[in-house]
């Protein structure tokens, strides 16, 4: 029985296809910047983003943490929604090996509250430190998968920026907004300082991020990598898996928010309470509190059937992405109701 895994989009397996592009990159040392394939890879990370350079990161995380390491200094506050991913799930990075101040700002669909976020903008005092940037998340992954519309997030980051602040874009999931909302990249980028993109979700690379910014920033976020190991030899043999997803899995990435629709659609008519509206991309989230059994109970007994997903709080999460099939949700939907009835 082939497992349908719905626990992330990260879980994807590289195509034979993505192999021969691997198997056949031309590569050199991307420590000395002699890595073709690599400079391919972040030549049209730079054009679809925008920006006048981008750099290879070997995750989102080391991505998230040397856009804040390159532009900001130690005692500099960093303004972070609450959900989001930097704050939650990155090991405290920014604070350990950056001395950065994490400043807490509440969040309401998809964005940093404004009176929160400009709570921090304070006048100079002898006891404040400095709120330098805001970090914004699109798609936001606890905030349900939401893609933030571009005109939304466009006025966003221009009160922000006229208010002084840097403004770094987790875009670990951005292009399933600008694939939702059928916009380019460059709809959400210009108007930010430095955006991160995973190539390892939606896209089904086997590794990397890319860091776009400005050809200054790029270039000390390329030191700060040094610093922290991720300065990577025949890089090329992961980049090229990069190139191959951006130029052969973006647009699909449709089929994705069909398929996670229609998952929502089929657990909503069998009487669960789901979280996907209009907003939403290729995740699901099933209210746990509303179910006849434990979240964990659940979890195990549709795993033991082969249906996989993780929880979130007080929610199941459901991850689609380009392993699963619209056959693969409805078994995955059939299994979920059929196992709840069954407790
Ligand atoms: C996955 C993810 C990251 C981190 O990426 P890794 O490659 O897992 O380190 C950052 N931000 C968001 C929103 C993510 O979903």
């Amino acid at each position: 029985m082939k497992a349908i895994d719905l626990r992330s989009d990260t879980v994807t397996q590289p195509s034979e296809a993505m192999r021969k592009a691997i198997f056949s990159a031309a590569v050199g040392d991307d420590v000395y910047q002699e890595d073709p394939a690599v400079h391919e890879l972040e030549t049209l990370g730079a054009d679809m983003a925008g920006k006048e350079a981008s750099i290879f990161m070997a995750s989102g995380t080391q991505g998230n943490l040397i856009a804040l390491l390159a532009q900001c200094v130690s005692g500099d506050g960093v303004i972070l929604g609450e959900d989001s991913h930097i704050y939650n799930y990155e090991r405290g990075g920014l604070a350990v090996l950056g001395g950065l101040m994490p400043f807490l700002a509440r969040e309401s669909e998809g964005l940093p509250l404004e009176e929160d976020v400009f709570r921090w903008c304070r006048s100079t005092n002898v006891h404040f430190n400095t709120a330098k940037m805001v970090c914004l998340e699109n798609t936001h992954n606890r905030g349900g998968g939401r893609a933030v519309p571009p005109e939304t997030f466009r006025a966003f980051a221009e009160k922000a920026r006229s208010r002084g602040l840097l403004i770094h874009l987790d875009g670990a999931r951005l292009w399933n907004a600008a694939v939702k909302y059928q916009v380019p990249l460059r709809s959400y980028t210009e108007c930010v300082d430095t955006v991160q993109l995973c190539l390892s979700k939606g896209l089904g690379a086997p590794v990397g991020s890319l860091l776009c910014g400005s050809r200054e920033v790029v270039e000390r976020a390329r030191e700060w990598r040094k610093m922290v190991g991720g300065g990577m030899r025949q890089a090329g043999l992961l980049a090229a898996a990069g190139t191959y997803a951006l130029k052969n899995n973006l647009s699909r990435l449709v089929d994705d928010h069909r398929h996670a629709a229609l998952l929502a659609e089929l657990l909503r008519h069998g009487g669960l309470k789901v979280r996907y509206d209009e907003f939403s991309t290729n995740m699901v989230f099933l209210d746990a509190r509303s179910l006849s059994c434990s979240a964990a109970d659940l979890t195990k007994r549709c795993a033991s059937r082969g249906v996989l997903f993780s929880g979130m709080g007080d929610f199941l999460r459901c991850v689609t992405h380009l392993d699963v099939t619209e056959e693969d949700v409805c078994a995955a939907a059939e299994v979920i109701l059929h196992e709840l009835g069954n407790a």
